[in-house]
């Protein structure tokens, strides 16, 4: 029974590090007739942001990767927020204190920094261990007595509670991609646990939780990997089955080396998250590629390739294709190089999958806003002209706007090339030809033009290129037989007289 889940700190808008990694659970869940679960760990309140929720579950809205359980869905395991889970944590901590795998610690910042110093000095690293937990300076139950112990913790003084790390021990851990891996325990901190503030630390309530949802597989970002072997130790300690691991690749920058960072799309120019964001702070806005003008299969598709690939030439997937393809034995090891360009073109190969009629519904509010009335066919017409050349909607009225409106320049440098000493008077001719075509149909109107352009001995382009800067004011656009028949003979005509002029 496959059980996963993604399980973000609602500290700021989910990256798209974060959107992939929920993306391959729900891959692998769907792949698996399993339960994607949403679960929001949102136990550091320090960095908690009220708005963070929402944008993760909007975020996965658009992107078509609903979770199946989670905050006011399906509450089976419920509560999701581990905030409205606080209660139940401690009774692990205590469980832990009383088997002897965890231990109250009283030392105080002032006092951790210090020993840190100590350390530095001697050129050593302080780690918080056997090697020194029971001697030193060191403050915890392990060196005190019950009786001091009980008496600082009533005194109201505060402490954490820290895990027992074993002495001496080569963990031998498995990860789904990564293999085997091994870890001195002697390399390990005793991690904090639980705090007096009634809090649990991120590690103890991950464990917990991922117990009592019954979690069996979790995906997470490479990020997490050195805590695997404390999670591990905490399965051990409870004696509870650990479920699989699987440490997703980092997401490296497109340039350069190193993980992709949030700032990288303002300084790079790209979005690095899924939907707009308002830091409600700072007032800041972060751009979404939903609002770039991307299609959410194309930004799913091309999220599946970080990290993952098929093993075969195809690139293009539709969400049933991934799930269908998925496997956590085909996701890499080493680093995932982000590229905005490659994201641009898997955006432009879907436009062209779009039907025209899709297009059009998102063409139509663009020529309102600019004020420009068509009828549906139309516009629909002329979509399935353009869409070839267009990577974004957006791009469609750039390439579009000649059909709707005159040109109200001439690209000069193909006016100097195009526009000869003779060719107005070979236009002028050309209006007259054209004024006599009663039948303006594409086939029809071609073949007069062509027809006359033969019979004059000239080559065609003397004709044509002029002719397409008068309709279109530039050397680009579709097929002019094309435009012409949509713009009308009227409409034709009064253009190339406007470029005569
Ligand atoms: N809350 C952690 C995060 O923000 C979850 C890590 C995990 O999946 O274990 O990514």
């Amino acid at each position: 029974n496959v059980r996963v889940r993604f399980a973000p700190s609602p500290t700021g808008p989910l990256h798209i590090g974060g959107v992939r990694t929920a993306l391959f659970n729900y891959l692998f869940a769907k792949k698996h007739n399993g339960t994607f679960v949403l679960r929001i760990e949102d136990t550091d309140q320090t960095r908690y942001v009220a708005n963070a929720e929402q944008y993760i579950i909007d975020s996965l809205e658009w992107c078509n990767i609903p979770f199946d359980e989670g905050p006011g869905k399906n509450e089976k395991f419920g509560p999701y927020r581990q905030s409205e889970r606080k209660d139940l944590y401690k009774k692990y901590a205590d469980q832990l204190i009383e088997s002897g795998w965890a231990y109250y610690a009283f030392d105080t910042a002032e006092e951790l920094d210090a020993h840190r110093k100590d350390h530095e000095e001697k050129g050593k690293t302080f780690i918080y261990n056997w090697h020194n937990r029971e001697k030193g300076r060191l403050v915890n139950s392990l060196v005190l007595s019950k009786e001091e112990v009980a008496a600082k913790i009533s005194a109201g003084e505060k402490y954490v509670i820290r895990f027992k790390t074993p002495q001496d021990e080569t963990l031998i851990l498995q990860d789904e991609i990564r293999g085997t891996i091994k870890v001195e325990t002697n390399t390990l901190d005793d991690k904090v646990l639980f705090k007096s503030d009634g809090m649990p630390t991120y590690h103890l309530a991950n464990i917990v939780d991922d117990h009592l949802m019954e979690i069996s597989h979790v995906i997470r970002g490479e990020e997490w990997l050195p805590s695997l072997p404390l999670h591990e130790l905490l399965y051990r300690a409870f004696d509870w089955k650990a479920p699989k691991f699987a440490h997703l690749p980092l997401i490296l920058k497109p340039v350069g080396k190193g993980k992709l960072s949030k700032r990288d799309g303002d300084k790079l120019g790209f979005p690095v998250f899924p939907l707009e964001y308002t830091n409600e702070q700072t007032g800041d806005v972060s751009r979404g590629y939903k609002e770039d003008g991307y299609f959410a299969d194309a930004f799913i598709n091309m999220l599946a390739f970080l990290g993952w690939n098929p093993g075969t030439e195809q690139e293009i997937f539709s969400l049933e294709e991934l799930t269908e393809a998925f496997d956590l034995a085909r996701v890499s090891k080493s680093g995932a190089k982000f590229s905005p360009d490659k994201t641009k073109w898997f955006n432009q190969q879907y436009l062209q999958q779009k039907s025209n009629e899709e297009l059009t519904a998102l063409f139509l509010p663009i020529l309102e806003k600019k004020g420009i009335i068509t009828d549906k066919d139309q516009a629909e017409k002329i979509v399935s002209l353009i869409k070839e050349r267009a990577t974004f909607v957006a791009d469609f009225w750039e390439l579009s706007s000649f059909f709707f409106k005159n040109p109200s320049e001439y690209d000069a440098k193909a006016v100097k090339k195009q526009w000869k000493d003779t060719t107005s008077e070979l236009m002028q001719e050309l209006v007259e030809v054209i004024s006599k075509i009663e039948d303006f149909s594409i086939e029809n109107t071609e073949t007069e033009i062509k027809g006359w352009i033969t019979s004059k001995e000239i080559g065609f382009g003397k004709v044509m290129q002029p002719l397409r800067l008068s309709l279109v004011g530039k050397l680009a656009g579709p097929d002019l037989f094309d435009i012409m028949t949509m713009i009308g003979k009227e409409t034709t005509i009064t253009r190339i007289q406007n470029a005569i002029k």
